[in-house]
C-alpha cells in the first residue's frame, strides 16, 4: 500500500507525456451502468444515465472505485447494448465515467448516443487525449498523472478534489490552462470532508471565481 503522506506532498509531473486512447471497435469494458441523479459538479441534480467504464492507471490512493482499475475484470459490452440500456430509461443525458474512460476511443460511443438524441457528458482525469463528441466535459485532474494541456483546454468544468492544503495550489495551476468560460469547482475528498469543507468555504469566499462542489449523492445515499 502506498504511503499517503508521500502522495500528499508529491509535486505534479512537469513533463507532459501524450497518452493516446485505445480503439475498441464496437464494444467497451463496462463496470456498471445505472440511471440516477448527477450528484456533483455543474450538472448536480440532473437525472442522468451513468456508464462507468472499467480500467484506470492513474492510481489515486483515495479512489472510491478501485474495483474499476483492472480492465480485464470488466466485461466488454457492445455499444448497441449500451444504447439499448440507456433507452430503457427516461434519461436525456448520459454521463460516461470510470475508471478513466479516456483510456478508450469514445468516438463510436458518443456518435451512437448523439444519433439517439442524447446529451453526452464526460468525467475524466484528463490524463489521456479526449476523443468523442461531448456536450459537457468535466476534467478532474489528479496529481498522480497530471492532465494533458489539450484536455484542460477542452474542459467545460474543472473539478479539483481537495485532499489536503496543497491541492488549492494544484487547482490554481490547472485553472491557468483552461478556457476563460470554464467553470471552476473545488470538491472535498469524501473521507476528508470534515476538515477540507471548512477550508474550501473560506477559499471560495476569498476567491469567488471558484465554486464548491459536494458529493450530494453520497449525502442522500443514492448511486
Ligand atoms: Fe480512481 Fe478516478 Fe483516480 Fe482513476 S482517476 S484512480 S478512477 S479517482
Amino acid at each position: 500500500m502506498f504511503q499517503s503522506t508521500y502522495f500528499c506532498e508529491r509535486m505534479p509531473e512537469i513533463v507532459e507525456k501524450v497518452r493516446l486512447p485505445k480503439v475498441k471497435a464496437g464494444s467497451l469494458p463496462v463496470m456498471e451502468s445505472f440511471y440516477t441523479i448527477q450528484g456533483e459538479g455543474a450538472n448536480t441534480g440532473l437525472a442522468c444515465y451513468f456508464i462507468r467504464l472499467g480500467g484506470c492507471d492513474v492510481g489515486c490512493h483515495w479512489c472510491d472505485v478501485k474495483e474499476s482499475w483492472d480492465e480485464s475484470r470488466h466485461p466488454h459490452v457492445s455499444i448497441k447494448k449500451l444504447l439499448d440500456l440507456v433507452k430503457s430509461s427516461p434519461a436525456t443525458a448520459v454521463v460516461v465515467t470510470g475508471g478513466e474512460p479516456c483510456m478508450y476511443d469514445l468516438t463510436e460511443l458518443t456518435a451512437s448516443l448523439k444519433d439517439a438524441g442524447l446529451q453526452t457528458f464526460l468525467e475524466t482525469s484528463g490524463s489521456y487525449e479526449i476523443t468523442g463528441d461531448w456536450d459537457w466535459i468535466c476534467v478532474s485532474p489528479k496529481k498522480f498523472i497530471a492532465p494533458l494541456k489539450s484536455s484542460l483546454k477542452k474542459a467545460d468544468e474543472l473539478k479539483t478534489i481537495i485532499f489536503n492544503k496543497s491541492d488549492f495550489q494544484w487547482a490554481e495551476n490547472n485553472a491557468s490552462d483552461v478556457k476563460p468560460d470554464c467553470r471552476l469547482y473545488l470538491q472535498p475528498e469524501w473521507d476528508k470532508r470534515e476538515q477540507m469543507t471548512k477550508l474550501i468555504v473560506e477559499y471560495v469566499k476569498e476567491n469567488p471565481r471558484w465554486r464548491i462542489s459536494l458529493q450530494t449523492h453520497k449525502y442522500i445515499d443514492i448511486p
